[in-house]
């Protein structure tokens, strides 16, 4: 299994050395690893979202020298999107030879949807909706991505009771979400580490994944969005059995740019 989304201290909100990364995920018999460090455009109170990518390709070098005998070090960003800075963000994507390219939405009209503050005042279906909403205007217009980061973001702080993202509250959006993936040969991927303090068995609804998979949708691959050695890969096990129960066959993970098929 590759493991498609981690974060090293090159992000600010990181603390994990990449070197600890590459040694765990070789322990734990991962075949790859990407890392997914941050480029977020205009993050409101915090400027420096963003990594020094010159760096960042010269410590994937070294990786790959050190690990790559054993463990497969993809290079990769997470781009955090919102409508004014795409272009931007489009531009820097673009100059650099990732293998792969992970575009998520952190923030929604100027809120954090990690904030208790962005759910005050809304209903759980009001809530997610913004978010879902932003999520498919943002794959509308960014042109260079492979797959979309976290779907279920907004479970993660929210303060409602059941903070499961039901299809079933959601299946025009979601549906709009799946179709356009597919029509441009793109994907999604699972969060596992948005379970980490979760039981996924009670709070990841399966019913997601089983539409996706009627829509005609293949491409899906697991990330733990780990930000420290400990919570690489967590949760896989779980979430590799739950994707052979919605019909999935392969995960993928992303090598200049292509998705590479790797059986479940
Ligand atoms: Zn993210
Ligand atoms: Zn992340």
């Amino acid at each position: 299994m590759y493991d498609c989304h981690m974060h090293t201290k090159l992000s600010t909100d990181s603390v994990m050395d990449a070197d600890e990364a590459c040694e765990t995920a070789i322990r734990i018999g991962l075949e790859g690893v990407a890392f997914t460090d941050h480029l977020d455009y205009d993050f409101p109170g915090q400027e420096s979202f963003l990594v020094d990518f010159e760096k960042y390709f010269r410590m994937i070098e070294e990786l790959r020298g050190k690990y790559g005998d054993r463990l497969k070090v993809l290079s990769a960003v997470e781009a955090g999107l919102q409508p004014h800075v795409i272009d931007r963000t489009q531009d820097t994507i673009r100059t650099y030879p990732f293998d792969y390219v992970l575009a998520s939405v952190h923030i929604v009209k100027g809120e954090d949807p990690y904030e208790k503050a962005f759910y005050s005042g809304r209903t759980k279906k009001e809530a997610y909706s913004l978010y879902l909403e932003a999520i498919y205007k943002m794959i509308g217009k960014l042109e260079s991505f492979d797959m979309v980061g976290h779907l279920g973001f907004v479970i993660r702080n929210a303060d409602y009771d059941d903070r499961t993202l039901r299809y079933s509250d959601h299946s025009d959006l979601l549906d709009m979400i799946f179709k356009e993936l597919i029509d441009k040969g793109r994907g999604f991927e699972l969060n596992t580490g948005t379970y980490r303090d979760m039981r996924p068995d009670a709070e990841y609804d399966l019913h997601l994944l089983k539409r996706y998979r009627e829509l005609g949708g293949e491409l899906i691959c697991l990330g733990s969005d780990a930000h420290q050695a400990r919570h690489i890969a967590i949760h896989f096990d779980y979430f590799a059995h739950l994707l052979r129960d919605a019909g999935f066959e392969y995960t993928v993970h992303f090598e200049n740019r292509k998705p590479v098929f790797d059986k479940l």
